[in-house]
């Protein structure tokens, strides 16, 4: 009799663990809780509005104290926690997590959902840019800021639909609903931005970090040159050099600098140059609230509007 207890109490542990780990397409209960992960800003906005309103989802974003890019983002054990809670993860790709693998290998039966899964990515070296000193050259060679594109956004949000109602069947009409309506919001803010910059296809700007290029595609703008590579650190003096000269050289109308990072480097070079500088935001990071793109790409149509006028 103990015996076979005991062998039906193993069976039963086994079929739970086999339902747990095998939890892609598990039907939740009625009320139960799903815990999705963001790996920062950008997909926190765009998560905050596919579950806007349904009950038991919950979003948490990791990284949420860093400002900016997930460039050379270092995992923390807090990230690593949340992740062991949640449900699925969801992440931009394309290289912007360079510690996902580490995730996956700690966590092999967390379900992650790409945002730039099956997408038409540009190269880094999408600009007129020389790379000479490869320094450790560890990042992918496609460019991964996506989202500051509103078409690319768009292209987010559908495939992150996709997944959550694949990941959690329950609650799929709902996030299809709200999916719908935020695309609509999204295709909206397309219009509205190409009516106010189409005029300025063509003109030549400056930008600080590599984050504009799918931006720059959308509007017919061309990225003359960037101030800033890998913005956590430096340009060199040389960089700068080149840089300045090439704006003194070509029609560049303003230097854009970003919110998230200091604003000196993009002064000096706009100074040395003469030309002004704005601020244009790559949205990642900003207010909390899943207004927060929609406001933002708002603000850079207006500040683009006043840089490029003229
Ligand atoms: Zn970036």
């Amino acid at each position: 009799m103990r015996v076979y207890l005991r062998k039906a109490i193993a069976l039963l542990l086994s079929v739970l663990l086999l339902a747990s780990s095998g939890c892609a397409l598990r039907e939740r209960e009625e009320g139960e809780d799903f815990s999705i992960v963001a790996s920062f800003y950008p997909m926190y906005i765009i998560l905050l509005n596919i579950t806007d309103g349904i009950d038991n989802v919950h979003v948490h974003v990791m990284a949420q104290q860093h400002t900016g890019c997930l460039h050379d983002y270092q995992l923390q054990s807090s990230d690593m926690q949340e992740l062991t809670k949640a449900d699925v993860f969801v992440v931009n790709g394309a290289g912007m997590e360079n510690f996902l693998s580490r995730v996956t290998e700690q966590l092999p039966d967390l379900p992650v959902i790409t945002a730039t899964e099956g997408m038409k990515l540009l190269h880094e070296d999408g600009t007129a840019h020389d790379h000479d000193e490869d320094e450790d050259h560890e990042e992918e060679d496609v460019n991964p800021h996506v989202w500051v594109s509103v078409e690319g956004a768009m292209q987010e949000v559908e495939t992150i639909t996709q997944g959550l109602m694949k990941t959690d069947p329950a609650h799929a009409e709902a996030y299809r609903q709200n999916a719908d309506r935020y695309l609509q919001q999204l295709q909206a803010l397309s219009d509205e931005m190409h009516a106010a910059l189409d005029p300025y296809a063509g003109t030549s700007i400056v930008t600080f970090h590599e984050a504009f290029p799918y931006f720059a595609e959308e509007f017919g703008l061309n990225i003359a040159a960037v101030v800033n590579r890998e913005p956590e650190s430096e340009p060199s003096a040389r960089e700068l050099a080149d840089t300045i000269d090439l704006i003194r050289h070509s029609h560049v109308k303003a230097v854009f600098a970003e919110p998230q990072y200091s604003t000196d480097t993009a002064q000096t070079v706009a100074q040395e140059s003469g030309v002004p500088v704005y601020l244009l935001d790559p949205c990642t990071s900003g207010a909390m609230d899943k207004e927060a793109y929609l406001t933002a790409m708002r603000q850079n149509m207006q500040v683009l509007q006043q840089a490029l006028q003229g």
